[in-house]
């Protein structure tokens, strides 16, 4: 037998399988048995238990309830959902009855307080086909909705571009159908794409075609879904359909948010994939898991929120189309020629509240008095910031001063109508003089207090008892009280109604009746602000898309006044753009690293970049570890990409052939995380690259082919360059540190070789960080080695142990270039026919002179301290010391005493 709550709960969480089941105890939610645990652990709460009749102890946790938002919106972030169980009547004797009253899930969850203000919060739908996928999205709190359709071609391709657009999205919830048994076809013919967010099966039911056609059509009060542009994409009407469905299960308060739908192509914009967003870091920097340190770090100087979830948005979809960036480019520009117009709009955008939230909370009929007056303020902000606009004769600024509509009906609307809540009147909301049947009522409230105040003055007078009081009481309403010892004075027409310890209470009709009439006018003041305050609401939620439409303006005048301050304080400049494949930077640095050397009061080195698809397609960059390589190609990445999202670029100047796609392989990171080897994932990324480049795309290697051995690298690094200059044909940038590649791969038409210099003195090695024209002999390893702390010994053993084998090796390989004999026609490059010539020749010459080794050598003898050694340490460093010399002049090792 277990008590009627615990019937109750476990009725409840049967209901609920899927959710953590906040089950209202007085003033907390309380959590049981499997939840408990699971939540204990999200939250870092204590684990307890409770004692249920005969199931004993079970395990429970709580969360008080007047800090449930919090502890809630922690759940949400890592995945959770939560169906929350108020108490539906009031506490008394017996069983409470209790009700879940809404399920909360990552993507449904609208409260402002709960979610990030610069970031988006979406949920999308994912519906597979036969021939590809249809995705949906819809952001909560804005009521943005949109969908399309991967459905064109190769399957395989199309999810790739699905994974990569849901990437962009980053959707905090995304359904997929559930099958709905065990036999049913494999919802996903093609593979379940990789979503990033929470994923929730959803029943298949809702992404029916013709369920979701009629809910679709119901929701907009439309016969066709023409208009919207999805009449003839089936997976996207699909999906739309059951984020619908969804949305009107756990959140229906949110369904008037959507008030259209947008049918998007990704084809005017670039696609990024998952690695390429990683290692560019975009939005968010993978070391120091912060934004800091990104390129949206970096930009944002945005001041609304609004403007802050644009330009996170358009950082994550460069464009392709020309004449649309420089359209972006031309608004930028005009902020950056027009200072005082630049500093007056970020001060004014400064305080402006999120007014595409705003006016979502007023659409769900859940804004407070507090926000419809931030709105107001917003909307009393447009005009000057049209003026401020229109003050210029800047064209770029005609389109968007043409949106920004101030709503000056609304605006008055809320000043009429809406009353902040303060002090005495913390219950209204709606001011005096909106509305004459309110303001009577009240009058009538207060009159009546007002007259029951002057009867207390005057039953004093007439009883002669001077602590005579009238009180109010909740349960009994007005009453006189009077102390005990006065009770003889009490006069006939007083009637009893409560006797206290040291007082007793009492009424006269006179006092009944402006009571009555006081709780008459009390109640109808309640409903009757109620349905005013409702009627502003509903007035405001239909003006949602013109309001919606200034706030979509407001962001991107904020968007564009940022990029141009942030373009004055970093020196950036207008980069050109043009529909052939040149990509020409001069003088061009790391946005990101520049501005956190200049923080540390460092210079950034700018480095110049040519590439084109005829004479310079493919840069092979060598040079040690930390000579910048890295750097520099990440560089030329972000400023292609910022060129083509509209921003200005660090850089003298910039020709850029628009890029369709940037594709990045950087580094050896470890993605153990993501189950997968290094060199695995490596692999994989370099095999989609070369399969989905085109010759319009860039392309940036880092060290590919790192991650196994030396043999089987080289191997496949000249591959790969090879399989991009002859087939692929895009713009590439590829580092290595396996300097040897330069001689196999530098001949091939279209590949130039350059290093990332040093300098060497007295053994030091100073990294310039200047990419020079040429390959760099060596590698430098050891000197970096020895510059981050190697004990010296071990120092010492690597040069002897590579200066052994450099001497094989030349040795070997020479042997085996004579014997392939490059004279076959393998070769047409000159250069490289030269340079071979050389090594051969330098092979029969017999010894290749070893500067390095000789500097090393000569730098450990000047750096002895011999007054310092024993005689016995001497003559064993006297040893190696020979045994170095004999190395680096190439002389055969002598057999001891020989
Ligand atoms: P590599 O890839 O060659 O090992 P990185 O690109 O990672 O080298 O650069 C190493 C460090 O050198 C960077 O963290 C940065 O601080 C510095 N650096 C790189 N390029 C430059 C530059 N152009 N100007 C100034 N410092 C630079
Ligand atoms: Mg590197």
């Amino acid at each position: 037998m277990v008590t009627p709550a615990r019937r109750q709960y476990l009725d409840m969480k049967a209901q609920h399988p899927d959710a953590i089941l906040w089950f209202r105890m007085g003033d907390f939610y309380e959590m049981f048995d499997e939840d408990a645990k699971v939540a204990a652990q999200a939250l870092h709460i204590t684990l307890t238990g409770r004692p249920f009749g005969k199931d004993g102890r079970v395990p429970m946790a709580g969360v008080p309830y007047h800090a449930a938002h919090s502890y809630l919106a922690r759940l949400l972030r890592q995945g959770f959902r939560v169906a929350i169980c108020e108490q539906t009547s009031e506490a008394g004797r017996g069983l409470v009855d209790r009700a879940v009253v809404r399920v909360v899930t990552p993507g449904t969850v609208a409260e402002p307080a709960m979610l990030p203000a610069k970031e988006n919060s979406y949920l999308a739908a994912l519906c597979p086909g036969p021939a590809g996928y249809g995705l949906a999205y819809v952001d909560v709190t804005t009521g943005e909705f949109a969908v399309t359709e991967f459905a064109d071609g190769d399957p395989a391709l199309c999810r790739v571009a699905v994974e990569n657009d849901l990437l962009r999205i980053g959707p905090r919830e995304c359904l997929v159908p559930k099958p709905e048994s065990p036999e049913d076809p494999e919802p996903f013919p093609h593979g379940r794409p990789q979503t990033p967010g929470h994923v929730t099966p959803y029943d298949a039911r809702f992404f029916g075609l013709q369920t979701a056609t009629e809910a679709l059509q119901g929701h907009f009060g439309v016969v066709s879904l023409e208009a919207f542009g999805c009449a003839r994409s089936p997976l996207a009407i699909r999906a739309a359909g059951a984020i619908l469905a969804y949305l009107g299960e756990s959140n229906a308060m949110l369904l008037p948010l959507l008030t259209g739908l947008r049918t998007y192509q990704t084809d005017g914009t670039m696609h990024l994939d998952a690695a390429t967003r990683r290692n560019l870091e975009l939005h968010w920097t993978g070391r120091t898991q912060t934004a800091a340190h990104s390129l949206l770090g970096t930009l944002d100087g945005t001041k609304t929120a609004m403007g802050g979830r644009l330009l996170r948005r358009i950082l994550a979809q460069p464009l392709t189309d020309r004449a649309a960036i420089e359209e972006r480019l031309d608004a930028v520009e005009a902020f950056v020629a027009r200072t005082t117009l630049r500093m007056q709009t970020l001060t004014l955008l400064a305080g402006l509240g999120d007014m595409e939230r705003l006016t979502a909370r007023a659409r769900q009929e859940a804004a407070t008095p507090r926000e419809l007056l931030a709105l107001r303020d917003a909307l009393h902000a447009v005009p000057t910031l049209v003026t401020l606009l229109h003050a210029t004769d800047a064209p770029a600024f005609d389109t968007l001063a043409a949106h920004l509509d101030p709503c000056t009906s609304v605006a008055a609307l809320i000043t009429r109508a809406v009353l902040v809540p303060e002090g005495k009147e913390a219950s209204r909301r709606v001011r005096p003089g909106y509305d004459a049947d309110f303001d009577a009522l009240v009058h009538t409230a207060t009159h009546g207090r007002e007259t029951i105040a002057t009867m207390e003055a005057a039953e004093r007078e007439r009883t002669g008892i001077r602590s005579l009081k009238i009180k109010y009481n909740s349960v009994f309403g007005y009453g006189i009280e009077v102390s005990r010892p006065n009770l003889p004075h009490v006069p006939d027409d007083y009637r009893r109604t409560q006797t206290l310890t040291h007082a007793e209470r009492f009424v006269t009709p006179a006092l009944k009746e402006w009571e009555a009439t006081i709780l008459h006018a009390e109640e109808r003041i309640t409903a009757r602000e109620d349905e005013l305050y409702r009627g502003v609401l509903r007035e405001i939620g239909a003006a949602a898309p013109v309001l919606l439409g200034t706030a979509r303006a407001v962001a991107h005048v904020d968007v564009f006044c940022a990029l141009a301050d942030r373009a004055v304080q970093h020196r950036y400049i207008r980069p050109v753009l043009t529909d052939d494949t040149a990509l020409q930077i001069v003088a061009g640095r790391h946005p990101v690293v520049e501005a956190s050397l200049e923080n540390a009061g460092d210079t950034f080195i700018p480095n110049d970049t040519i590439l084109d698809t005829e004479t310079h397609q493919l840069l092979l960059l060598t040079g040690p570890n930390m000579a910048g390589k890295s750097t520099y190609l990440r560089q030329v990445a972000l400023i292609v990409l910022m060129a083509q999202v509209g921003s200005f670029v660090p850089a003298e100047s910039a020709r850029i052939g628009i890029v369709d796609r940037i594709f990045t392989r950087i580094g050896a990171q470890d993605d153990l995380a993501a189950g997968a080897s290094t060199f695995l994932v490596e692999m994989m990324e370099t095999a989609a690259i070369l399969r989905h480049a085109t010759p319009r795309s860039l392309i940036v290697l880092d060290e590919v082919g790192r991650g196994t051995g030396t043999d089987d690298g080289i191997a496949i690094a000249r591959a790969v360059v090879e399989d991009l200059v002859e087939r692929v044909r895009a713009r590439t940038l590829f580092a290595t540190h396996y300097h040897n590649l330069t001689e196999q791969a530098g001949h091939l038409p279209g590949v130039h070789i350059a290093c990332a210099a040093v300098a060497e003195e007295d053994g030091e090695v100073t990294f310039l960080h200047r990419i020079t024209p040429g390959a760099m002999g060596k590698s430098y390893g050891i000197h970096v080695a020895r510059l981050a702390g190697l004990p010296p010994h071990v120092v010492e053993r690597a040069w002897e142990i590579l200066n052994h084998r450099d001497t094989e090796e030349t040795e070997r390989n020479t042997e085996k270039e004579i014997l392939n004999g490059n004279g076959n026609g393998h070769s047409p490059n000159g250069d490289a026919q030269i340079a071979i010539r050389s090594v051969r020749q330098t092979a029969l010459a017999g010894v290749p002179m070893d500067t390095e080794g000789m500097h090393g050598l000569l730098d450990d003898l000047t750096a002895l301290d011999l007054a310092r050694m024993t005689p016995l340490e001497a003559i064993a460093m006297l040893d190696r010391v020979q045994r170095r010399a004999r190395l680096v002049l190439g002389t055969p090792t002598l057999a001891r005493g020989a």
